[in-house]
């Protein structure tokens, strides 16, 4: 690991201030990620900046029914929250279902949005990679990519986002605010993480003096009929080969008003595609018009060497999860 120094910012203000005084410097919160990405000397920060002691670890209802989750809420905190549980089952049933109890407990709402890929050539520095060094390579596309992109990739990369949390996050539509030196922001979940393209090294539209301060939820929780599935080598403790966040609104004749479907595990950023969600609009609840829907989000859908069997694992895990999800499954 290469020498770094360390503050600890007290508050937002001085979190930015500390960032803009010391150039090449970095957030840490609860630093499961970024620590493993400097032993292995991926990443090389001239100083962590320690956010852990920030005011940002509340869960309040908003006055527009919404909830506002403070950046610094550890994932196990968020998880078990009550008015997470009741509101948006969905949530916590992802969170749930990534990392172990131990990590949970240290991992932060804001980092997690910001782990970075689990490609296996990203955290081997002996091998070239366009997302750690520009114009490098790509070792994955010709190499072992079981566990790579089969949407939204590009010649450059074929990574794919690790979070579970961030799949519910943007089924939810949740917005990511952010504070900088120029101000506030607020970006919509589905403009915060990208695609690869030709810039591979930029896993979102956050800019590098940007602090996340909150994500904010929309009073909309689905929390009758939602379910999250994670398909994965081992039943835990493994990050998703797919997963889905399907959460539906139901009429009084079990017609869907509403349908939110999104897919971890298989592109650069939570997957979604308004038109197969539009396409159950008033549907009944069956298998044929959920394999409708899985058939329009996999639109496009290329596997490589390895990993042509997502294909057919997602569209399979995409109808059982919005089976579920309408015989409330979940709900227990
Ligand atoms: C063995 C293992 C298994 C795991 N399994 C899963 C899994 O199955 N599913 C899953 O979803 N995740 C999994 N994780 C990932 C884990 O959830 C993330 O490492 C964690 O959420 C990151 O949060 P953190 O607070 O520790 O981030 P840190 O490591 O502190 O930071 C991560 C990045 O975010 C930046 N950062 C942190 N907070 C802020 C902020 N507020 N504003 C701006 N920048 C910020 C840091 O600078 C850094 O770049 C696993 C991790 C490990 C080590």
């Amino acid at each position: 690991m290469t020498p770094f120094a360390y503050a600890k910012a007290r508050d937002v203000r001085d979190a930015l201030a500390l960032h803009t005084a010391h150039p090449g410097a970095r957030f840490i919160a609860g630093g499961t990620n970024l620590l493993d990405l400097m032993k292995e000397n991926l990443t090389r920060p001239s100083t962590l900046i320690d956010i852990s002691n920030l005011p940002l670890t509340d869960v309040e209802a908003e006055a527009d029914g919404g909830l506002r989750i403070g950046a610094l809420v550890s994932n196990a905190d968020l998880a078990y929250h009550p008015l997470i549980e009741r509101r948006y089952p969905l949530l916590a049933q992802a969170i749930l279902a990534g990392a172990s109890p131990q990590l949970r407990n240290m991992a932060s709402t804001g980092g997690n949005l910001l782990q970075r890929t689990r490609c296996y050539y990203f955290y081997d520095a002996g091998v070239p990679c366009n997302k750690r060094r520009p114009g490098s390579g790509c070792p994955a596309k010709d190499g072992l990519n079981r566990i790579h992109a089969i949407l939204g990739a590009s010649d450059q990369c074929i990574a794919v986002h690790p979070s579970d949390m961030c799949v519910a996050l943007a089924a939810l539509e949740a917005k990511v605010q952010v504070a900088g030196n120029r101000g506030e922001r607020c970006i919509d979940f589905a403009d915060f993480h990208r695609l690869p393209g030709d810039r591979p090294d930029l896993d979102n539209t956050l800019a590098d003096d940007e602090l996340i301060t909150a994500v904010t939820l929309p009073a909309r929780g689905f929390a009758e009929h939602f379910a999250y599935l994670k398909v994965r080598d081992r039943a835990s403790y493994a990050f998703a080969l797919v997963s889905v966040a399907a959460a539906l609104d139901l009429d009084v004749d079990g017609r869907i008003l509403e349908a939110r479907i999104a897919l971890g595990g298989v592109a650069h950023k939570p997957w979604r595609d308004p038109e197969a969600e539009r396409s159950l609009r008033g549907a009944t609840c069956d298998e044929e018009a959920f394999g409708r829907a899985a058939e329009a989000l996999l639109r496009g859908a290329r596997g490589h060497a390895h990993n042509h069997f997502k294909i057919e694992l997602a569209r399979r895990a995409i109808v059982r999860a919005l089976s579920q999800a309408a015989a409330a499954e979940g709900n227990v």
